[in-house]
């Protein structure tokens, strides 16, 4: 205590001339004191309002009030002050007595001198013990805080042995104080945290610096929770780290709640399905997929026709009933990765991302995804307490997702758009937004409602187109499919081929086509004009890759004794290239039955002759493009005369189709071509019109 502070003493004295007596030992010893002396038991209770003393000087010998209850009066005010007796008689029994009851000194009235010290001792002490109380009543506060807190809170040594763990932690963990004591915090993990979150966890708090993370720990009783967790090391004085304290959170209510939460946000409550929020969530991540990789999406929007009758006829939960069917089905009858939504009252959207590449075979395949989910929707939905069954019709509305960049809500909104054509149009049970997709749809099913008969109807004709060598002799023709539908339109191959592929019937068709050119061989073999020409057949990629194709293609060698090298079979580079080492297997097949095989459209894929090396094939077929840009563009001139000196390097001989004019023909001789087939020569004649006649030559 400073000697500046003046110290406010009370003095309990009823003699003036003692009072005055201690007054003077104090300004002797240079103490700084103000007393203030009371002589009843009234004016102390008085005194002791002012809570301003900084000790107690007391005459035992004080008349009317004995010492225990002024004691007790002083302290019940101010427990901490100093109470010193100063007396004139005091037996030491008496003193330990009185020490014992609180007081803090005494000092015999003929050995005042020691009272400065006694009181500059007492006052100090007071102090330093204020102090240490208010310390150790904030040590016991916090302790207080820390067993009653609801999160868990764990301290460790360093090795890391618990050293503390509080009620919440028994509480959540299931194991009692005794038996984790001592042991590693990691007794409440069963490898369901990754070894990562560890890792990161000692590096960081080893580093001194507070790690935050999540926990996945296992109770006692083997449930989990998940436990957000603050670890931080404690530093002593000096710097050295000798604790870690950790306080966690049980999350596991606050992640299900979240969930439930996200749940009720972006779902539907009856189905379960993606509602509309979280359904143009999803579209946004469509987007940025058919942007990455070229193919194309659908979004597809469909209405349960009548919904509000079924409604009204059978009640509510009968349409709650219907939907949930619809959803059922949705779901099973779509690719896994698909998206469905339930988007309004009667409306659900489906949204798939990895269609073709190629424009109008993505609208195709969405063509049919509409199709098969209105077959699905058309069957009767049975529901509880409705006799017989619910049926409803279906309108759906399309959009083929591109690479153009589109926001989600107009995606969405354009298959709606489509949705809302669908139903003006009563013809329509669904509809294309995109306007030449619908054009592409409706020709296709259009080709596609004949196609399934055209075989048998026998709507199908083969043109020949004549070949010829470079001077103009007659080697042979190519085989050029026609169909000729019943209401006068002649459709070319290059309609109807791609659609016959997606739907297999371009296996009974090829198989047609080669037997007719099979037969054709057989009939030219016994005439001497026609016996020693070829005839070329183009065989799809389908046809091709089917497993008894070889088979039947020996068959009907055999059946119709044709020559085998009067048959060649044009295959294109995609043809081959899908499947190199089945296609080359296949190929040596071919050849091995002495079936010549020409590559078609050279020029217009991959047209790397680096592979053709290694594939049996005897003829090059230089493409059309190739040839009508020939005159009119150098690039094109040279690629013809280098496929032509490559071609024959690699002991091809190479044709050139599509020559319409003289120049073409005079560049194409003079860069040595072998083989020769266009309009100039001959246009595509049916069949039956066809003659062996050779070209005249300019
Ligand atoms: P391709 O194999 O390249 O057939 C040549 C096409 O070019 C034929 O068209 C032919 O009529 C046409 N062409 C011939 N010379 C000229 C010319 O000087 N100028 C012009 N502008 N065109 C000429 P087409 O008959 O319409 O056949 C188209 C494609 O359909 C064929 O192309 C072929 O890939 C496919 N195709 C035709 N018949 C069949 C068949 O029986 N089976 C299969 N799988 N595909 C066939
Ligand atoms: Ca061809
Ligand atoms: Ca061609």
């Amino acid at each position: 205590m400073s000697d500046e502070t003046t110290l406010e003493l009370l003095l309990i004295e009823d003699t003036e001339a003692d009072a005055l007596l201690i007054r003077r030992r104090l300004e002797q010893a240079g103490m700084n004191a103000r007393i203030h002396r009371v002589d009843r038991t009234e004016s102390v209770v008085e005194a002791m309002e002012a809570q301003m003393w900084d000790a107690v000087l007391y005459d035992y010998t004080l008349p009317g009030m004995h010492f225990a209850d002024t004691v007790e009066l002083l302290r019940s005010k101010r427990p901490e002050l100093p109470v010193i007796l100063v007396s004139g008689t005091v037996s030491e029994e008496l003193a330990i007595n009185l020490l014992n009851h609180g007081l803090s000194d005494f000092v015999l009235k003929d050995s005042l001198l020691r009272l400065p010290g006694v009181i500059r001792r007492a006052v100090d002490n007071a102090g330093e013990r204020t102090r240490r109380q208010a310390a150790e009543d904030q040590l016991r506060k916090l302790a207080m805080v820390v067993e009653q807190s609801p999160t868990s809170i764990i301290i460790t040594d360093t090795t890391p042995a618990i050293e503390y763990v509080n009620k919440a932690f028994v509480e959540t963990t299931g194991y009692s104080r005794e038996e984790v004591l001592g042991r590693n915090p990691s007794i409440l993990n069963r490898g369901q945290t990754p070894p990562t979150t560890y890792a990161e966890l000692w590096a960081t708090i080893a580093q001194g610096v507070v790690w935050k993370g999540e926990f996945r720990n296992t109770r006692k009783n083997g449930s989990t929770y998940l436990e957000m967790a603050t670890i931080a090391p404690i530093r002593q004085p000096d710097g050295r780290i000798t604790h870690y304290v950790a306080v966690k959170t049980d999350i596991t209510e606050l992640r299900d709640s979240e969930a439930r939460i996200h749940r009720l946000i972006n779902f539907d409550d009856l189905t379960g399905l993606p509602n509309r929020a979280l359904l143009l969530d999803r579209l946004r991540q469509v987007g940025l997929t058919v942007q990455r990789s070229g193919q194309h999406g659908v979004i597809l929007v469909l209405d349960v026709d009548g919904f509000k009758f079924i409604n009204d006829m059978h009640g509510y939960q009968a349409g709650n009933c219907v939907l949930s069917s619809i959803a059922a089905r949705l779901t099973a009858n779509l690719p896994e990765h698909s998206i469905i939504g339930r988007i309004g009252a009667n409306r659900f959207a489906v949204v798939i991302e990895d269609l073709s590449r190629q424009h109008e075979r993505a609208a195709a395949q969405a063509h049919d995804l509409a199709e098969l989910l209105h077959e699905q929707l058309q069957e009767p939905h049975l529901v509880d307490g409705v006799d017989g069954s619910v049926r409803h019709a279906t309108t759906m509305g399309l959009y083929l997702i591109t690479r153009e960049r589109e926001k989600p809500d107009r995606l969405l909104n354009k298959a709606e758009i489509a949705l809302q054509r669908a139903r003006d149009d009563s013809r329509n049970t669904w509809q294309f937004f995109n306007p030449e997709m619908q054009s592409l749809v409706e020709q296709r099913s259009h080709l596609e409602a004949g196609l399934h008969q055209a075989l048998e109807n026998r709507e199908f004709r083969l043109f020949f187109q004549s070949q010829f060598d470079a001077d103009g002799k007659l080697t042979g023709a190519e085989a050029l499919l026609r169909w000729f539908r019943p209401d006068g339109e002649i459709v070319p191959p290059d309609h109807f081929i791609p659609l016959a592929e997606d739907t297999g019937l371009i296996l009974p068709i090829g198989e047609w086509v080669l037997e007719v050119a099979c037969r054709q061989l057989r009939e030219w073999s016994t005439h001497p004009e026609t016996s020693g020409l070829s005839l070329a057949v183009n065989i799809s990629a389908r046809q091709f890759h089917q497993p008894n194709f070889i088979e039947s293609l020996a068959r009907k060698l055999k059946a119709f004794k044709v020559t085998a090298d009067h048959l060649v079979l044009e295959l294109t580079e995609s043809v081959v290239l899908n499947n190199l080492l089945e296609a080359e297997e296949r190929m040596r097949a071919i050849r091995d039955l002495g079936v010549r095989l020409a590559l078609d459209d050279f020029g217009t894929g991959f047209s790397s002759l680096a592979y053709l090396q290694h594939l049996p094939f005897h003829i090059l077929k230089i493409d059309r493009s190739f040839v009508s840009n020939m005159t009119s563009d150098n690039s094109s001139a040279a690629i013809v005369r280098a496929t032509i000196a490559m071609g024959h390097a690699l002991d091809l001989k190479v044709t050139a189709e599509g020559v319409e004019v003289q120049e073409e023909l005079d560049l194409l001789r003079r860069f040595g071509c072998d083989a020769y087939q266009g309009f100039l020569f001959a246009r595509p004649v049916a069949a039956e019109n066809w003659t062996p006649t050779g070209a005249k030559l300019a």
